[in-house]
């Protein structure tokens, strides 16, 4: 029998430097194999992290990391990515990193491999002779449908509504045992719904009301094009009806330092929302 599909939070935060929350990555273990969703700040140590508490899928070093999906270019989903790249290498990865992502993946892993281009080359043909084909990177610039397949996963991309950033995804994983959508960061948007109908898990971003009601107009009007409310969320999770709606990606007040307390999204979430719904930390696996 093959093992029960793993979610593994690596990362439940946004571009505040939050030292408990860090950039948004989580990873979907299936039939014992690690996929990433998203690269933020921490990635490797979180998976470290994991490792260290039982999820011996990812490798020592974080070496058996080697199928990555991005969802859209911003800094805090992508922050990770030279460390995704040359960190496992170092402890040991042989094989290459493929990474399926929107367009400019490209581009941005290969001014990445430049600007560490001296590293390398001193790993590689230097006393530590490092197999150079652990830290090449194979980049699928993605269009929506089916991007992915394996004997352990299928998934499948759809366009999300985030402001300016048009090329952004979502992702719904197939596995042998569950099906689960995450949003990557959208306002709210059909897609989910029409993506997340009955699924296992979806793993949704959320602001809540209260600090939307506090921050100045600029940032709400922000809010509203980037990202979705408690009260949104909650309306699409009534249409969707997946059997666990973790949170994730709770929104920074936005320029101003104020509190935002997670029981308050969750309340607010609780009291529009009736289904099984629980805001997830780093390193929760479900
Ligand atoms: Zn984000
Ligand atoms: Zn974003």
């Amino acid at each position: 029998m093959s093992p029960k599909t793993m979610i593994v939070m690596l990362g439940t935060g946004t571009p505040g430097p939050d030292p408990d929350r860090s950039g948004p990555a989580t990873a979907i273990i299936a039939n014992g194999t690690p996929y990433l969703i998203d690269f933020g700040p921490g990635v490797v140590r979180r998976a470290a992290a994991a490792f260290r508490q039982g999820v011996k899928a990812f490798g020592f070093g974080a070496t058996k990391m080697r199928t990555a999906f991005l969802t859209h270019l911003h800094a805090d989903h992508t922050i990770g990515l030279p460390d995704l790249i040359l960190t496992p290498w170092i402890m040991g990865r042989r094989q290459p990193l493929a990474i399926f992502g929107p367009t400019g993946l490209q581009a941005m892993c290969d001014h990445v491999l430049k600007a560490w281009k001296l590293d390398i080359d001193n790993r590689v043909y230097g006393a530590e002779k490092l197999c150079a084909a652990g830290c090449k990177v194979n980049v699928t610039e993605i269009k929506p449908g089916l991007i992915y397949q394996d004997m352990n996963v299928s998934v499948t991309a759809f366009p999300v509504r985030h402001g300016d950033m048009t090329d952004a995804f979502g992702f719904k994983f197939r596995t042998p045992d569950k099906s689960i959508v995450i949003s990557g960061d959208t306002a709210p948007t059909e897609a989910i719904v029409e993506h997340s109908g009955g699924c296992d898990v979806l793993i949704h971003e959320a602001y809540s009301q209260h600090t939307y009601d506090r921050v100045s107009g600029k940032w709400k009007a922000y809010r509203r094009k980037y990202h979705t409310s408690s009260i949104e969320l909650a309306r699409i999770a009534t249409c969707a009806k997946p059997k666990l709606l973790l949170l994730y990606h709770r929104a920074s007040p936005g320029g101003a330092a104020l509190p935002n307390p997670e029981h308050v999204l969750l309340d607010e979430l609780r009291r529009a929302y009736k289904g099984n719904v629980v805001v997830a930390h780093d390193l929760d696996v479900f």
